[in-house]
């Protein structure tokens, strides 16, 4: 029977369904009625499911249209937080690519630290208490809140300082300061390293890098210093959109290494592993350490940089190739070979 692709209209999704559609897979998009416009205008969706709010994804009447499509789920960041990760992992029941039971991973903090940290991958020094602050840091609270709130400190007495702030306007509580997550301040360049693991191939590939477009951030850095302090403005970290970059060569066997190394240890901790799409979120500092200060253990948004192909991917085959279609490109090889059960969860 013919196989549809589908995800949530959002996030990656154009590219998840092009590709699947360049592969040869009929395609089909869940979304609101007033938010279906980019997957008409572009015309990567064959069906469109429509939900009156992105909560009911999760419904059994969605799931059943899914099922009678013959569909495959590529799960990415929106459809995870609109399904709820324990939908996902127990009651969403719709073939899913990639190893669902990876996903609690890149979303419990401590979790995320032990696969990485594991993997003998660089990570920020993480400070268990306020008090232990001797240097520069990053402070972080739990929840996803594009990092409203977040700041970064070198005293015990600025963190006190900063966070009684924040608690004044509303932004932080009690119990948000209570379980800070405080951690050394990189500094350094950012690269998002977009892997695609084949367990099929039984390879790591290097699929694309992007770097962070990041508001207000990005905008306070082009406000002149002398001007910065006088205008009082609290910096945050809502991602808004990405740009594509390469890494310096020389640097490129570590890349492999590690995403090598994370893919080994992972299929140790949470078996079968991680499964097609995931990334590392990395800063490298002045010595050209990649410190990896997040992961995602899905497709990841900044794969959006490289639609059209990235010059990493060009290397493979000589061709463009997207995430979405590498992603499609395993699911046919894995019809062909009768192994999808290496693929889906
Ligand atoms: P998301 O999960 O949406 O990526 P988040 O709210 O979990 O975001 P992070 O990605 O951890 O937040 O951090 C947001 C931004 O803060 C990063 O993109 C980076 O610019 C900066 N940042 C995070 N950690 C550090 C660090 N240790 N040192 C310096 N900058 C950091």
């Amino acid at each position: 029977d013919e196989i549809t692709i589908a995800t949530v209209g959002s996030h990656s999704s154009l590219h998840i369904l092009k590709g699947a559609k360049l592969e040869g897979f009929s395609t089909a998009v869940i979304t609101t009625k007033d938010r279906d416009v980019p997957y008409k205008r572009f015309n990567v969706a064959d069906k469109f499911i429509y939900v009156d709010n992105f909560s009911d994804i999760s419904n059994e009447e969605i799931q059943e249209k899914l099922r009678e499509m013959n569909a495959i789920i590529v799960p990415h960041g929106s459809f995870i937080a609109y399904c709820g990760l324990d939908n996902v992992e127990n009651d969403f029941k719709v073939p899913m690519f990639g190893n669902r039971k990876i996903l609690r991973w890149e979303a419990e903090r401590d979790l995320e630290g032990k696969l990485l940290k594991e993997s003998g991958l660089r990570i920020p020094k993480k400070y268990n208490s306020p008090d232990e602050i001797d240097g520069p840091v990053m402070v972080k609270f739990p929840g996803a809140r594009g990092g409203r709130g977040y700041f970064p400190c070198s005293t015990t007495e600025e963190f006190w300082k900063k966070a009684e702030y924040f608690k004044s306007k509303g932004i932080l509580t009690d119990e948000d300061i209570g379980n800070a997550h405080i951690e050394e301040y990189v500094v350094g360049t950012n690269y998002c390293i977009h892997y695609f693991h084949s367990p099929l191939k039984n390879q790591v590939e290097l699929m694309g890098m992007d770097r962070r477009y990041e508001s207000n951030i990005d905008g306070i850095v082009r406000v002149p210093a002398k001007d910065q302090t006088e205008l009082d403005i609290d910096p945050s970290y809502v991602i808004s959109g990405n740009f594509p970059v390469v890494i310096r060569e020389s640097l490129l066997p570590k890349v492999f290494e590690m995403g090598d190394k994370l893919v080994a240890k992972a299929g140790e901790l949470v078996s079968p592993g991680m499964i097609g799409p995931f990334c590392l979120q990395t800063l490298c500092n002045e010595n050209l350490e990649i410190v990896v200060f997040e992961m995602s253990a899905r497709i990841d948004g900044g794969t959006n940089s490289f639609m059209n192909g990235s010059p990493y991917s060009f290397l493979y085959h000589g061709e463009p190739l997207s995430m979405g279609q590498r992603i499609a490109r395993e699911i046919k090889l894995a019809l062909e070979l009768n192994m999808m059960d290496k693929i889906l969860s």
